[in-house]
């Protein structure tokens, strides 16, 4: 059996960076260290970040309750960034803030909101319930759509036609999909066409694009498309609520007919499955930016044994 595993395999440089820079804080402070929601969405890290002494919370607010009885915490903010009222409500209360937000994230947030007080409105191509999309968001004044469907895209359109709005910039969560980015942007760059030329007007609609899709992401995901051509089983390894390990799932869906995704190398430990993969001359192996090293090695070796 040849076994292919992808160059662009697990951490991507935010991930690691933030992992990293929390593990050598650990090292060297004292005080109570929180994180504002999981580091990254993958259970063996976390666990491991646990057991160093880190306790992950989702609420804000739950950090400030606590700094009241303990004034020696720090809160690490994950590569997914947060919104601006996060760093605002923290520095008012005097906590420490480790800010590891990605800098490819750190520049979708300046990006915003230069545009915002430029008078631009924003559409911001991602999933709503995302931590990024949420703290990319929170930097955009108010004056921003989150389109996630096809469906958002007419809604947001209606909204700035009926207030009038013709500055729009279009920006996107870092780990969405590039196919749908560039339907929506087709779908949005035909209305303006049109609006503009029915309108004409001196003050036509103008749109500003940046493709924010993350390099990384953008590799990873032509990667799993090439390998999972090649092959007649593909293992995606990551966190089942990781957004982008699920798309490269998609992806190999599409050229492949036996794909499963996986967070360890003990859902492989099943002999049915076993059985199929067994069967193949060629198995891909692909994993999310979420997904250690370790996660990877100890696949292979199952696969070698
Ligand atoms: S996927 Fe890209 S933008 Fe997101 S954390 Fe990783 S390197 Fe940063």
């Amino acid at each position: 059996m040849e076994i292919l595993v992808g160059k662009m395999a697990g951490f991507c440089y935010g991930v690691n960076n933030a992992v990293t820079k929390t593990m050598e804080y650990l090292e060297k402070s004292n005080k109570q260290v929180y994180c504002l929601g999981e580091i990254v969405h993958n259970k063996q890290v976390v666990k491991e970040l646990e057991e160093k002494g880190v306790t992950f919370i989702d609420d804000v607010e739950q950090i400030i309750e606590l700094n009241k009885e303990n004034k020696d915490i720090t809160v690490v903010i994950r590569a997914h960034g947060e919104p601006k009222i996060t760093y605002d409500v923290l520095e008012k209360n005097n906590i420490e803030i480790l800010d590891l937000t990605c800098p490819s994230v750190l520049t979708i947030h300046k990006t915003v909101e230069k545009y915002a007080n430029m008078g631009y409105y924003i559409f911001l191509i991602g999933q709503k319930n995302h931590p990024e999309t949420i703290g990319t968001y929170g930097f955009c004044k108010g004056k921003c759509s989150i389109i996630e469907n096809i469906e958002d895209i007419d809604l947001s359109i209606k909204y700035v036609t009926e207030n009038n709005l013709k500055k729009v910039l279009i920006v996107a969560q870092t780990t969405f999909s590039l196919e749908k980015f560039n339907k929506f942007i087709n779908k949005i760059k035909e209305f303006v066409n049109k609006y503009n030329a029915v309108e004409k007007t001196n003050n036509p609609m103008e749109l500003e694009i940046k493709n924010t899709i993350c390099n990384a992401t953008k590799l990873r995901q032509e990667e799993t498309n090439e390998i999972s051509k090649q092959v007649e089983y593909m293992i995606i390894i990551g966190g089942k609520n990781s957004s982008n390990t699920k798309k490269l799932y998609d992806v190999s869906k599409e050229n492949c007919n036996n794909v499963i995704l996986i967070e360890t190398y003990k859902e492989l430990q099943n002999e049915d499955l076993i059985d199929k993969i067994k069967k193949s001359q060629k198995v891909g192996i692909m994993a999310g930016a979420s997904t250690p090293k370790k996660s990877i090695d100890d696949v292979i070796n199952i696969l070698k044994k």
